[in-house]
């Protein structure tokens, strides 16, 4: 056992008997699986002074320890030793493979007694924009509207979001286009396990829910700041693990080979897998494996909405907003904007603030007028190749350009714009769009994203003409 400079023998094995004690008063008092998860990876580095030092493996593992259990190891060690002041938790000592990196062995696989709300802390970053914040208040199952198209999506939701890990549903695997509600019945399962967990007297089931993209910004992270260990450990500490809009989960690097990793893992750990995707799971670019796996429990299509569902949709959004939009209003909403749900809230959304603001009723005619661009750009869908062509014209130069090796700012920049606008305006993903500007790799793109957001932020006239172009590019 390492001990400090300071420490002798014969005091670190006095002192290790009274750690033995300690870890066993700790195991009685909170039981197998607590100990197990949490406290079992401690060990006893050294006394020095009135100082303790204890190791244990990782920093998320030290946070946690330290905000449940930092005061009762005080208490503890001042019960065996009076003259201990302080007992210092560090990041240090062994990690046991089993415990961390690969799969564990049975007895290893019991749920973590962990809130839901931090069930992925992370030192970096708040842990609860990763979970708790992220979800949106609105997105409940009381909030979400069943029809002929969803009803089928939004029963394993539920399914999954009363009794996770269910045979047969796991992965739920959320599949279809964009603004259908996915990510809608993904923060209401979360909503669900929240209720849950404040439950008195239930086992409170940890979750975490992140994009795809987000899943991949920090793994990635974690492999600058050398934290891989805490990440993966974060990911399996779940029972339930919510991946939003699979489909972005690309590329060569590893993410894809470790977000299958933590799958396998926690599946065969008997966890809960919920992902959503605007593609099935044979069209993800994902490996053959993982495209296996992903469909081999339950595939929920959320179908293209139908009339009737648009309707009922808008008539309870009214609803809540007030009632103040007229039948006609409604049905004329339905019968004209099909595409997606987002869009057909957005509309009326506009209609309210408009009616409020201006302190008009809605009628048809408002409704013409304030929808106006919307209802036209709706006519039409904007493909990547005109906004190559129109983001070319708008900065002269050619359109070959947008695919060109070429590298020199007066082409760099507007190729940037090209790809912004394209992930912007178009449903496209990040691989297709980097296809589309010479075969270029998704993180380009990403990073032509990023770039363009914040020049727009830092530089108005950039801005302006940013802005201008998808104008040009919506009418
Ligand atoms: P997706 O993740 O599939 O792209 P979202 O879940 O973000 O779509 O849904 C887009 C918007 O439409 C959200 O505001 C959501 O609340 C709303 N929405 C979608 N389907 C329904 C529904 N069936 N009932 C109520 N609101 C819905
Ligand atoms: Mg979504």
């Amino acid at each position: 056992m390492p001990r400090t400079e300071a420490g002798e023998a014969v005091e670190s094995t006095h002192a290790q008997s009274k750690w033995v004690r300690i870890l066993e008063r700790l195991h009685a008092e909170v039981g197998d699986v607590e100990y197990r998860n949490w406290l079992r990876q401690m060990t006893l580095a050294g006394v020095d002074g009135d100082e303790v030092t204890v190791h244990i493996p990782t920093r998320f593992l030290r946070d946690w320890v330290s905000d449940r259990y930092g005061a009762r190891l005080n208490a503890l060690w001042q019960s065996e030793d009076p003259s201990i002041r302080r007992v210092e938790l560090r990041v240090g000592g062994v990690v046991e493979p089993t415990q961390t990196i690969d799969p564990p062995v049975p007895e290893d696989v019991a749920a973590p007694t962990v809130p839901a709300s931090v069930a992925a802390p992370d030192d970096r970053t708040d842990p609860k924009s990763d979970i708790a914040a992220a979800l949106d208040s609105r997105f409940t199952f009381e909030g979400f509207v069943v029809g002929k198209p969803n009803e089928f999506a939004y029963a394993c939701a539920r399914r999954v979001a009363e009794q996770p890990s269910a045979q047969g549903f796991n992965p739920l695997f959320l599949y279809g286009g964009v603004g259908l509600g996915k990510t809608h019945l993904m923060h209401a399962i979360a909503w669900e396990l929240t209720k849950r967990n404040e439950t008195p007297g239930l086992a409170p089931i940890a979750f975490a829910y992140m994009s795809a993209e987000k899943f991949m910004y920090r793994f990635i992270a974690a492999i600058r700041s050398h934290s891989t260990m805490e990440f993966k450990e974060q990911l399996r500490n779940v029972d339930v693990l919510m991946i939003d809009d699979l489909q972005f989960l690309i590329g060569k690097d590893n993410t894809q080979e470790e977000f299958f990793h933590t799958f396998n893992y926690l599946v065969e750990a008997g966890k809960q897998i919920v992902v959503s995707s605007d593609k099935s799971p044979s069209d993800l670019t994902v490996e053959e494996r993982l495209k296996t796996r992903l469909g081999c429990g339950m595939v929920a299509d959320l179908h293209t909405t139908t009339y009737e569902l648009r309707l009922s949709i808008l008539e309870t959004k009214a609803a809540r907003a007030g009632g103040c939009v007229p039948v006609k209003v409604l049905e004329y909403l339905a019968h004209k904007i099909t595409s997606n749900v987002r869009e057909l809230e957005g509309a009326l959304n506009r209609l309210v603030a408009h009616s409020n603001l201006f302190g008009r009723p809605v009628t048809l005619e408002t409704t013409y007028e304030v929808l106006h661009d919307l209802l036209k750009a709706h006519d039409r869908r904007v493909t990547i190749d005109e906004i190559q062509k129109r983001v070319a014209e708008h900065y002269g130069i050619r359109v070959s350009d947008m695919s060109s090796a070429r590298r020199a700012r007066q082409v760099a920049r507007p190729r940037q714009v090209a790809m912004y606008l394209a992930k912007q305006l178009t449903s496209r993903s990040l691989p297709e769009i980097g296809k589309k500007f010479g075969n270029r790799d998704h993180t380009t793109v990403m990073h032509a994203v990023s770039r363009v957001t914040e020049l727009t932020e830092r530089d108005g006239t950039f801005a302006e003409d940013v802005e201008l172009l998808r104008r040009l590019l919506e009418s």
